[in-house]
């Protein structure tokens, strides 16, 4: 078995849209970023990378690069998971947090979840996704910025 643990952080900003696990959520700004921004799955994809010990996203997508302008999540969640099933592993399930001040993401979060087993080909009862608040702490508490964690449990084939 592996473990992988990511996290990532985005500042909002006015024009953007707010993506989360492939899910562009209703808010009035969204995540400041060379690619898409979407926090959760550049979170899950550094967790991805650190079980299989390959790295982090910007060592395979270099935020300098002009082609991964607007790079969307779904790709780098695609190029992850391919590393990790050409190691001979599978997912065994993945926790994630999000911390975002507002909106509340409660009621998106069965969207989420689907949204996330649909990239990453997995059974959505192998996701499981939690929202917080950062109770008015730093820059996310403040409505500056957006965060995600998450954790990754690898499993290989003959270990089931
Ligand atoms: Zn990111």
């Amino acid at each position: 078995m592996r473990i992988g643990y990511g996290e990532d952080l985005h500042a909002l900003v006015k024009g953007r849209p707010l993506r989360i696990g492939g899910v562009v959520v209703p808010a009035d700004e969204g995540e400041q970023a060379h690619s898409d921004g979407d926090v959760l799955i550049h979170a899950i994809a550094d967790a991805l990378y650190g079980a299989i010990g390959s790295r982090d996203i910007g060592y395979h997508f270099p935020d300098n690069d002009p082609g991964c302008l607007n790079l969307k999540g779904e790709v780098i969640a695609h190029h992850a998971v391919g590393l990790v099933r050409k190691a001979g592993y599978e997912i065994g399930n993945l926790d994630c947090t999000v911390f975002l001040q507002q909106p509340k993401l409660s009621r998106l979060i069965p969207q989420i979840r689907s949204s996330l087993a649909s990239i990453l080909e997995l059974n959505v009862k192998r996701i499981s996704v939690k929202a917080k608040t950062n109770e008015g702490f730093d820059a996310v508490g403040e409505g500056k910025a957006i965060r995600a964690v998450a954790v990754v449990l690898l499993e290989k084939e003959n270990e089931k």
